[in-house]
């Protein structure tokens, strides 16, 4: 995955008022992407495939109008968010059944805004510490060499007492994060997977190496870091693919007394998102057979096929030794 250079953009007038927005037009600008000034977004194409497609390369400059923040338990208090959607086309990303049949890009030109409303919340805290998620919706890493809206919003919570943020990436377009004043108020986190699932399942992100790089450098950099091994799947020769990725990952994330967390998610899927894949990847290599699977109740009221009891068991325990193995500070936060 190189730098994101969406295909088309729609913007509303609106958003050129604020400086982000001047920034975004002038990088469209510079690499020449047709732009409509219009609130219409269209996207083309016949099928859902292809409507899926082009709306992962076309963004829409827009204004966010959120004033009340969703709560985000149990990873923070709060979400919010910067952009909404992504570049990245992963077979079964569970935004596939959230986000519609054209889940374009937006990108919020108002982070002044964004960030008043984060503050109120905030203060509405009782000098509490309050966190926030800037993840659930996107993936905000993408866009930074388009918006530095990230950027702004680390260096927002640096100087911020009580506010503290937290997001998780599979981009490795971070250097622009590195060298500015997070003050450790920021949660770096990682979405890794060997390199067979990337390749058959993530298509248009990171690599594994250069996500463990970039991790690497976060780590140099200061911040508190984290990863998220998800989903974990089974496989002919998943235990070896799954310990040589967590051997690179010790050899460039020096713990120096930190904990680095862990968060463990096996592969599950829900009816919905089964028919939905099969709509957009109809070659999809990914283990959905319900008679292997057991049911679980969601907390989003809706059942899920996950692993069944003992093979399940198994990921944990193994995922788990892992970690002791490779990381004296690593802590298992959840398997699930
Ligand atoms: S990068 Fe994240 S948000 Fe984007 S498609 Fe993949 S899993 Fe979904």
């Amino acid at each position: 995955m190189k730098e994101f250079i969406p295909e088309k953009a729609f913007i509303d007038s609106a958003s050129l008022e604020y400086e982000t927005g001047k920034r975004v037009l002038n990088f469209l600008e510079k690499y020449n992407v047709p732009i409509s000034f219009t609130n219409r977004v269209k996207i083309e194409g016949d099928t859902p495939i292809e409507k899926y497609a082009n709306s992962k390369r076309t963004i829409f400059l827009t204004l966010s109008k959120e004033k009340k923040l969703r709560p985000c338990s149990p990873s923070a208090d709060f979400q919010f968010s910067l952009t909404r959607s992504c570049p990245g086309l992963c077979e079964y990303c569970y935004l596939q059944t959230t986000q519609g049949e054209r889940p374009y890009i937006r990108i919020f030109a108002n982070i002044e805004d964004i960030f008043h409303v984060i503050q109120k919340h905030i203060d509405d805290n009782d000098e509490k510490k309050t966190t926030f998620e800037c993840s659930s919706i996107t993936d905000p890493i993408p866009f930074e060499a388009m918006t530095g809206s990230l950027k702004a919003a680390i260096e927002f919570f640096g100087k911020n007492k009580n506010g503290r943020l937290r997001f998780v990436t599979k981009y490795h377009m971070i250097d622009n994060l590195l060298d500015i004043p997070h003050n450790g108020h920021t949660t770096f986190r990682f979405s890794i997977n060997t390199e067979k699932v990337i390749r058959d399942f993530e298509h248009n992100t990171s690599s594994m190496e250069e996500r463990i790089r970039a991790a690497g450098k976060v780590c140099d950099a200061g911040y508190p870091l984290g990863f998220i091994v998800a989903p974990i799947m089974r496989y002919p020769g998943w235990k070896t693919e799954y310990e040589e990725m967590m051997y690179l990952l010790s050899r460039y994330v020096s713990e120096k007394d930190r904990v680095i967390s862990f968060e463990l998610i096996q592969h599950r899927y829900t009816e919905t998102a089964k028919k939905l894949i099969y709509s957009r990847f109809p070659k999809t290599k990914l283990e959905m057979n319900d008679e292997k699977r057991k049911l679980k109740w969601g907390p989003y009221g809706k059942f899920k096929y996950v692993y069944k009891k003992e093979e399940s068991e198994e990921i944990k325990q193994f995922m788990t030794l892992l970690v002791e193995k490779y990381f004296q500070n690593g802590k298992v936060e959840y398997f699930t």
